[in-house]
């Protein structure tokens, strides 16, 4: 189980902190991951971001869902990764207060 404070892993910009290898990669899943639950305009049937611990070559997307205190989870049904998120309110992936739906888009790069 991750335990994951969001703005942990955000630069003072906000974009995504670690540059490469797999801190990125695990960092971009969280994102997409806050992207999904927070997206309460989201048809029920788009599915949640490809597992961060699955190979990609099965497909295989997350479960999301966010409980009462706000905190984000999210639950792989084949691999049995699961964690929750907290802090997340107001970054950049935060599309609660937006009706925006488009959630893969990072911020530019610079
Ligand atoms: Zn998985």
């Amino acid at each position: 189980m991750y335990a994951i404070n969001a703005r942990h892993y955000l630069n003072d910009k906000g974009a995504i902190a670690p540059e490469k290898g797999a801190a990125k990669k695990m960092v971009e899943f969280v994102m997409a991951v806050v992207a999904h639950a927070s997206n309460f305009d989201r048809a029920e049937e788009v599915p949640g971001p490809l597992c961060h611990r699955c190979k990609q070559s099965e497909d295989q997307h997350v479960k999301t869902a966010m409980d009462d205190d706000e905190i984000i989870h999210w639950f792989c049904p084949t691999c049995s990764s699961e964690g929750r998120i907290s802090d997340w309110q107001g970054i950049f992936w935060d599309l609660s207060r937006s009706a925006a739906s488009d959630a893969a888009i990072s911020p530019a790069r610079r």
